[in-house]
């Protein structure tokens, strides 16, 4: 990939670039809602990811091009105008820039940019946060700045909240700036914290991608981010982090059915997210695949944000040889479901589930076969 893209770099700018970095795309391994509840997540930095070629130039012109979109944006060094439309890709590095500057960081008056990637794009592992993190590495390091990893990481999800306007989390930027081979990353969303956990040998993942998504899906993320607020105001804390175990008991009678089982998931899968930190950190895989399903059936049942094809696959794989667990991953009402296996599990087994998938709901989901790979680097 890293020829390629010189390649692609020397015949759009006729020149050589002077930096070329790689961020990764990420899963969601476990921590499911649990963000903006203040709790902790766990994601992994995948081996497909967005890279980035770069080299200053002293003219104060800002070029950028991607391998997966038409045409060379050429802009007046400094114009943050917001994109629409084809161009709109633009925005990610331009947001990024923006974000730099809040952060008092400096960017080359003028550069080229081209991007590539091997992730799909706007398949739920997250080449937006990929080719924020690419970008943000190869202009600071283009600039002769070395931003510690968390400036770099907040910088980035500012971007994307702010300037391309997506209400996402800490997990995707964390993941793609703290992610290592062989590791998760594991998220302490108040602080935000970052840490490694090792992963034992041996671990893949495998994503099926349904392609579907609830039509009212930005409706239904309001609701429970609403009815999680709602619960942890009538338990009496700022937010469901805090709540002790117990604390549903005790609000027995008080708490509305549905907050009470919204509420019960964030707590439990709060716990199931440590019990899976112990668990990895005793290299026990059984264990991290039994909380992996149990989260998906806490989605399934207490949040209530599962679907019929989610189940469906979950319920497959984890009747599969080789799976040690599966689970949604993402946000849910549609999207993708991953399965932790070990390294026998196989091409042939995996389409065997999309088999039984095709024919009960008539469309093949896309499988992706990935295992764990470092965050975002200069190469
Ligand atoms: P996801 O993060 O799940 O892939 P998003 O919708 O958040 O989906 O982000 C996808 C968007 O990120 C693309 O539509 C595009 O604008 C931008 N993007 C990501 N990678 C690239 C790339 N290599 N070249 C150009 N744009 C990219
Ligand atoms: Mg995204």
């Amino acid at each position: 990939m890293k020829a390629v893209l010189q390649e692609k770099f020397r015949a759009t700018f006729g020149r050589e670039p002077a930096i070329i970095v790689r961020a990764p795309g990420r899963i969601e391994f476990i921590g499911n809602h649990t963000d903006y509840n203040g709790g902790p997540v766990l994601g992994a930095a995948i081996d497909r990811g967005v890279w980035v070629a770069l080299a200053p130039r002293t003219d104060g012109v800002w070029q950028l091009a991607s391998a997966q979109k038409d045409g060379v944006v050429r802009l007046r060094g400094g114009d943050l105008t917001k994109h629409s439309g084809a161009t709109s890709w633009v925005n990610y590095p331009l947001g990024v820039i923006d974000a730099l500057r809040a952060f008092g960081l400096g960017v080359p008056p003028g550069f080229d940019y081209f991007a590539g990637s091997d992730l799909p794009l706007g398949a739920g592992l997250s080449s937006s946060a990929a080719i924020e993190l690419a970008s943000a590495l190869a202009l600071t390091r283009a600039a002769g700045a070395e931003p510690a990893r968390d400036v770099l990481v907040k910088a980035c999800r500012h971007a994307e909240n702010h300037f391309v306007g997506v209400p996402c989390g800490i997990l995707d930027q964390g993941v793609s700036g703290f992610g290592r081979r062989n590791h998760l990353v594991f998220i302490d969303c108040r602080g935000p914290r970052f840490e490694v956990v090792p992963l034992p040998e041996g671990v893949h993942f495998w994503i099926f991608n349904t392609h579907t998504k609830h039509a009212l899906v930005d409706g239904l993320y309001a609701a429970r981010h609403r009815e999680c607020m709602e619960a942890a105001r009538v338990l009496g804390v700022g937010l469901l982090v805090e709540a002790p175990l117990g604390a549903l008991a005790a609000a027995a009678g008080r708490l509305a059915p549905v907050a009470e089982k919204r509420a019960r998931h964030i707590i439990e899968e709060i716990g199931r997210v440590d019990a899976t930190v112990r668990a990895l950190r005793a290299g026990d895989l059984t264990s991290v695949g039994r909380l992996l399903t149990a989260s998906h059936r806490s989605s399934q049942m207490l949040f209530e944000n599962s679907t019929p094809e989610l189940d469906f696959l979950v319920d497959t794989l984890v009747a599969t040889p080789h799976v040690f667990g599966a689970r949604l991953t993402g946000g849910g009402f549609g999207g993708a479901v991953m399965a932790m296996t070990s390294a026998a599990f196989s091409p042939a087994l995996a389409a065997g589930v999309a088999a039984a998938y095709e024919q009960t709901f008539g469309a093949r989901p896309d499988i992706l076969h990935t295992l764990t790979a470092d965050g975002a680097q200069v190469l």
